[in-house]
Formats: C-alpha cells, structure tokens, sequence
C-alpha cells in the first residue's frame, strides 16, 4: 500500500507533462463498480442433491450430475431460487417473474462440463440498490442485476510434482453474483458498499459472509477520468481480494498505478489482474474476456424460470427487518447517536443482544456504552462475536441496577463487569464474594477523609487559600485509601464539610 501511494507522489513531484495533465481543477477520479459472488447457503447444490458442506474429504460430495457426466440432467434447487428472491427484495431490485439460464462456455481443469450454468440476457432480477453508510452521510449505490449460478470446483496447487489436484465439491454450490452500478467513487465507499452488502446477506441467513473462507468474493473494475468529464475511462478488472481490507488496498493500489500511466501520457488497457496481498501489487494476468468470447446460449436442459408474484409476496413477507431499517430504529426509538446503531446493528445478534439489556434496563445510551465500550473490547478478535459473551443481558442489566441503586460505585462496576466476564457468576454473588459493595456510610469514610486531611497539610492551606481545584486531589486520595470501595459523592460532602469546618 505504501508503494501505491508512493507512486502518486512521484508522478505529482516528477515534473508531469502538462499536456498530459488533466483539466485545471486537476486530478482524475476514480469510478468503481463491484461484482460480488455469494455462496448461498442451501444444504444442497445448485442442480443436484450433493451436500454443500465445507471442509469434506475432496470430491466427497460429487455425482454424475455435478461432475458433468453425458446424459444426465440438472434440477434447479428451489431453496437457492428462495434465497435470490430474498436479497433481490431486500436490495429493492425488479424480480423478473421469468428469467432463463444460459451456458457461459470456457474450458478450465475445475470446470467438469466445459461451461459454467449462469443466467446471463434475463436475470432474476436488475435495478436496485443499496444505501450505504458512510462518515458525514450516505450514499444511494445502484445494483444492475442479481443472478444465479453454479460455482466450480477447485484446484489445489500446493502438492509438490508437476501437477495440480481438482476437487468437485464446490462444483455446482449455488451462488449469486451481485453487480453494482459504476456508482462508486473510492476505496472506502466500495469498503462500505461491501460491508452493508454482507451485513444484509448475513442478516437473511442467505450466506455466511465469510471472505476469507470464499463465500463471499468481490471483483473491483475500476478506471479513472479528469475530474468533470461525464464519459468512463477504460476499466481493468482486480480479482482475489479476500478481505475487506484487501479491496480497499488493491483499489488504492489500482488507482495510484493508473493515475502514474495516464500522467505520463499512456492508455489504460482493459484487462483482468489479480491482487498479490503479501507484495502488495496487482499483476495482469489476462486481457480482458468479451461476452462474444463466451458463446451463450440458452441452457437446453433447463426450462425458463418461471415464479408466481403471490410467492414473490410471500417471500417478501418474510424478510427479517434489515440493517438499514434498524439503524434507522435504533436511532428513532432509542435515541442513539448514528454512530452507536451503526455499530450495535453491525450483527443481527449484537442488535438482540443490546434490545434485551435494554429491555431489562431501560437506560439505553447507558446500556450502548457498556455494550459498545466493555463487552466489544472483551470480544475482540473472538470471531464467535457475541453469542460468545459469558456476560449474560440479564446479568449487565442486574450490574447496572447495582450502580443506580449505589451498592457500587462506577469504579467497582469495572472490576465487578470484567469479573463476570472471567466467571460467569451473577453481579450479585461476586460483589458479596469480593467485598466490593461501595461505602456509603459517614462513620467509615469520615476517619479516611480525616487521615488523607492530616497527611497533606500544605494543599488543606492551598485549598483554603482559594484553590478549589485541589477538591479532586483530595478526592482521589480518600478512594484509593478505600481502594476504591467509598461513596463518590459522600466523599465529595464529608471533604467540603471539613475542609470548610476546619
Ligand atoms: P463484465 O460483465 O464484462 O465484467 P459489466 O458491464 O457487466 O462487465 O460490468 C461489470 C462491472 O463493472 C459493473 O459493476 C460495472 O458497474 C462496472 N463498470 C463498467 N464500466 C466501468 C468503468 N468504465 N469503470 C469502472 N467500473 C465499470
Ligand atoms: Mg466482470
Ligand atoms: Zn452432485
């Protein structure tokens, strides 16, 4: 990444033809649009009855079917048309009431039949889109289309020997690709155009969301133009990214390296390249393919795919309230910031988890802090997320009231939350086990007040001299002698009583 935003500033500090250099608002901008492939999450394949199940012995879940034997036929899998229904409503596409599949024809060792099942001149469904969140605002990102297909198998190239090893089982797992606008205009809104689009995937229990692992894989076409030209420019193509992060990078990468060209006079070629994540570069790895160069043509085997609109309805009757829904809600019924919805939304359990603290304990900007502050710093980095919490709702709620009510200062609440994370136990039970139910009683903190009084004599005459701000001073002396365990605000009392008393 440091070389890509190395090469901007060498072309911007080595002396750029001005012929070359766009008009005089200066600079170029860049146009993305995304192509996302989801794994769906059916139990079988596309057009056949293998289990999709990951991580099975290779070629383990594979018939004559997948494997793409002569003589045999594909039977669409209700569930995978069920699941694209569902994202086409939820990203307030057009669902085509008749669609068909095609064959796209190439020939790679992982593609058995020689061409891959998609749909390709009527889709399941076009023109929606997405609203994303960013910094300042939102932005309303276009969707061209969203169809099926059948995903290939893989090939494993790290046996030593002069040879590659082909597993099938991921042949025929239904996918659908979602293809953006060119509506996007930097790494970070394709980064957040990325994440609303999982976070809705995953919300519809559709895909699992899981980049690293393949089942949610983005290709980035980017190009750039002069600032203020209405037309694209040419387009290459980056492929393998398999993290968020990794767009945002080899998008940076791809606009610093096509920006260099163009300020020294060259033309972009339109090509595929794939990102390398350890070097942190793309390379080209083919000129682009054309549609022509596929030779579609309807699939023969597959009637149209016809649905009925009173299923469709159906379908959308049964979509879940959606990321941007709840956003919205948390900010309207709850009264949070945008930020905290954005953030306590981000899962569909993490929203369920913070609604029944809420529930319990009806102070929900309270309620936001902890969950955002204390229990998210806890999860990191457990990718179980929430469900892994060993700190109930209940159990924070049942805290909270234990500070409303001053059993427990805010301090002790620290110690008593990250107690309860380490064991489980109710508030309860461990501020009774670890003495930590907070002072509140004249005749015990008076003596402490007394002795912190005896023990600074020269800031008593400073205070009483006018410097009120030594009060936190003497504050802060008087709770850590009661290791925390006394009364704030009766501390606060006893000490201005005495200091004024004499
Ligand atoms: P293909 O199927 O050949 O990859 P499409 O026309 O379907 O091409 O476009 C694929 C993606 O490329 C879409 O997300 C679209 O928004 C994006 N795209 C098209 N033209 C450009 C361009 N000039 N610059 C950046 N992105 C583009
Ligand atoms: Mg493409
Ligand atoms: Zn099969």
């Amino acid at each position: 990444m440091s070389r890509a935003k190395g090469e901007v500033s060498n072309a911007g500090t080595g002396a750029p033809d001005p012929r070359a250099a766009p008009g005089a608002t200066g600079g170029y901008e860049a146009v993305i649009g995304l192509e996302v492939h989801a794994q769906l999450l059916t139990r079988s394949k596309i057009f056949c009855g293998c289990s999709t199940a990951f991580g099975a012995p290779p070629n383990s879940h594979a018939c004559p079917v997948c494997l793409g034997m002569p003589g045999v036929l594909p039977v669409l899998n209700r569930r995978a048309v069920e699941y694209a229904v569902k994202v086409a409503l939820a990203t307030h596409c057009t669902v085509a009431l008749s669609s068909i599949f095609a064959r796209k024809n190439y020939f790679y060792p992982d593609l058995p039949k020689g061409y891959q099942i998609s749909q390709y001149e009527l889709p399941l469904a076009t023109n929606g889109y997405l609203d994303i969140p960013l910094d300042g605002g939102g932005k309303r990102v276009g969707l061209q289309r969203i169809h099926l297909e059948e995903d290939a198998g893989k090939l494993l190239h790290e046996t030593p020997g002069p040879y590659s090893l082909v597993d099938f089982n991921r042949s025929g797992v239904p996918l659908i690709e979602i293809v953006s606008q060119p509506d996007l205009r930097t790494p970070e809104e394709a980064g957040a155009y990325l994440r609303e689009l999982r976070s809705i995937l995953v919300y519809l229990e559709v895909c699992d969301g899981n980049m690293e692992e393949g089942s949610l894989r983005c290709d980035a076409n980017v190009s750039l133009r002069p600032r203020g030209q209405a037309a694209f420019g040419v387009r290459s193509e980056v492929k393998n990214m398999n993290s968020f992060r990794n767009v945002e990078r080899a998008l940076e990468y791809e606009i610093a390296r096509q920006e260099k060209v163009l300020r020294q006079g060259g033309t972009i070629v339109q090509e595929t390249r794939l990102w390398d994540a350890a070097r942190g570069v793309s390379v080209s790895m083919r000129g682009k393919e054309e549609a022509h160069d596929y030779r579609y043509f309807p699939e023969p085997d597959l009637l149209p795919l016809v649905l009925e609109q009173a299923w469709v309805d159906q379908v959308r009757a049964s979509l879940p309230e959606l990321p941007a829904e709840k956003r919205a809600r948390f900010v309207g019924e709850y009264g949070l910031p945008p930020y905290d919805a954005q953030v306590l939304t981000s899962s569909k359990a993490l929203a369920n988890y913070f609604e029944e603290c809420v529930r319990l304990y009806p102070k929900p900007k309270v309620v936001s802090n902890w969950v955002m502050g204390d229990v998210l710093r806890e999860l990191k980095g457990d990718e179980r997320g929430i469900e892994a919490a060993p700190v109930t709702p209940e159990h924070l709620a049942r805290m909270l009231r234990l500070m409303d009510s001053g059993t427990i200062s805010g301090k002790l609440a620290k110690t008593v939350f990250e107690e309860m994370w380490r064991s489980g136990d109710d508030p309860e039970e461990i501020v009774k086990r670890q003495g930590l139910v907070q002072v509140s009683d004249e005749g015990a903190i008076g003596p402490a007040v007394e002795a912190v009084l005896q023990a600074h004599p020269g800031e008593v005459e400073a205070y009483r001299g006018g410097n009120d701000k030594l009060l936190g001073f003497f504050v802060g002396q008087v709770m850590k002698a009661t290791q925390g365990k006394a009364n704030p605000q009766l501390v606060n009392e006893i000490l201005l009583r005495k200091l004024r008393g004499g």
